[in-house]
């Protein structure tokens, strides 16, 4: 699904621009990790690429290498916050729960997960 989305007042721009603060864990060139305000997990944090996508599917299409970049962050945060072992999570859509039109995976660690998410 593609989302209609831009950059103007978008929540994780202005973190990603020092704007509003984040708890930031981890970052690369051009991707940065914070946790999420809302934990649910011991370890939930959220990868976010600098530029402006709405959705997964829109950096695949645009940037495909950035998406490996954000999934490479999110190893190396598991790692450093957790056992190395995740889950990552992209919510495309409002109806499958985006709330943030910004592309961000969730990284959950840090205790046994249950299924399903739904
Ligand atoms: P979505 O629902 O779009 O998949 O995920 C958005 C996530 O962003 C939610 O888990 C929510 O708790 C988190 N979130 C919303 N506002 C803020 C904020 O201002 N700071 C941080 N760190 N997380 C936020």
């Amino acid at each position: 699904m593609t989302t209609p989305t831009d950059s103007t007042n978008c929540l994780f721009c202005r973190i990603v621009a020092g704007e509003l603060p984040a708890d930031v864990v981890a970052s690369s060139d051009n991707v940065i990790a914070f946790r999420d305000i809302d934990p649910q997990a011991p370890v939930h944090v959220l990868v976010v690429p600098r530029a402006h996508y709405g959705d997964v599917a829109q950096v695949a299409a645009g940037d495909a290498d950035l998406l490996a970049e954000m999934v490479s962050l999110a190893d190396q945060v598991a790692g450093t916050l957790a056992d190395g072992q995740f889950r990552l999570i992209f919510n495309s859509g409002p109806r499958a729960g985006q709330s943030v039109f910004h592309v961000h995976a969730h990284v959950i660690a840090g205790e046994q997960l249950g299924w399903s998410p739904a």
